[in-house]
């Protein structure tokens, strides 16, 4: 709380009222901090590629140039850790995007079956690498007036999830149903599942279960926080069901218009 304390009197001897005043900061100082760590966060998770880069090209120009199985191995290094950069620089910019609402919507009706079976064909060479099959369910198209490409994106973004927390020989299961005046997703898979006490967390910008894991499939920690923020934006809702070593569901719900 900050305090503030206004004498009121004819003079400084004199004081007659005094007028005090309490502002309650709990709000501006949680906002204070989450834009701290944010910015923590992203120097840490940028750091380590550059770290990595700058490293190995200076072991290359110390000498290691002159071997070339090394270097060969070094230069793949450092091309493997700028992707990685450019994928944590354009994850945090389109987080930024997203919540600052920067970017208009491009609302026009379209079909919701059809435009996630075309995306899953994305999917299926990464997929396959895993044994992993991946389908669809719905029982009749559902027409949707909305942002047809933010839909796209939720949906990369779970699937995705969905494939690299299995482990090999799963499926990935997709269902989606009109209710009323809304639109219900779901996104299954029999994976790794979310310990409950992380379940909340997962939403949070760079949260990840198991850090090691997230980064080995190429994630960032940002996929989860774009998800939820596109889903505000359209007035929708997301919520996890997880059970460890069982499976995961996300499950949306958004307004048909
Ligand atoms: P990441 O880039 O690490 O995947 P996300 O924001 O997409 O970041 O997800 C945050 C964390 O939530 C992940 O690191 C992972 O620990 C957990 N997670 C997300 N989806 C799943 C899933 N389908 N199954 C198990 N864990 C998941």
């Amino acid at each position: 709380i900050d305090v503030n304390i206004i004498p009121f009197g004819k003079s400084p001897d004199e004081i007659e009222s005094i007028l005090v005043l309490l502002y309650d900061i709990t709000q501006v100082r949680r906002l204070e901090t989450v834009r701290t760590e944010f910015v923590a966060n992203a120097s840490h998770e940028l750091r380590t590629p550059v770290t990595a880069i700058k490293g190995f090209a200076e072991t290359l120009l110390d000498g290691a140039l002159k071997q070339p199985e090394l270097a060969e191995k070094f230069i793949t290094i450092i091309a493997n850790e700028s992707n990685r950069l450019e994928t944590i620089i354009s994850d945090i910019l389109e987080l930024s995007r997203v919540e600052k609402k920067s970017e208009p919507m491009v609302v026009k009706p379209f079909e919701v079956v059809e435009t996630v079976n075309n995306l899953i064909q994305f999917f299926y060479k990464q997929a396959d690498k895993k044994h992993i099959s991946i389908s669809v369910d719905a029982e009749r198209p559902v027409m949707m007036k909305a942002d047809q490409h933010r839909i796209e994106q939720i949906f990369t973004n779970l699937i995705d999830n969905a494939i690299n927390y299995s482990d090999v020989d799963s499926e990935v299961k997709i269902n989606i149903e009109q209710v009323n005046n809304s639109v219900h997703f779901s996104v299954s898979d029999k994976g790794i599942g979310i310990p409950k006490a992380d379940q909340e967390r997962i939403f949070e910008r760079f949260y990840r279960v198991d850090k090691g894991r997230s980064r080995n499939s190429g994630g960032t920690g940002l996929g989860l926080s774009i998800v939820r923020n596109l889903i505000m934006n359209m007035n929708g809702t997301i919520h996890v069901e997880s059970e460890v070593g069982i499976g995961t569901t996300f499950h949306i719900k958004l307004p048909l218009e």
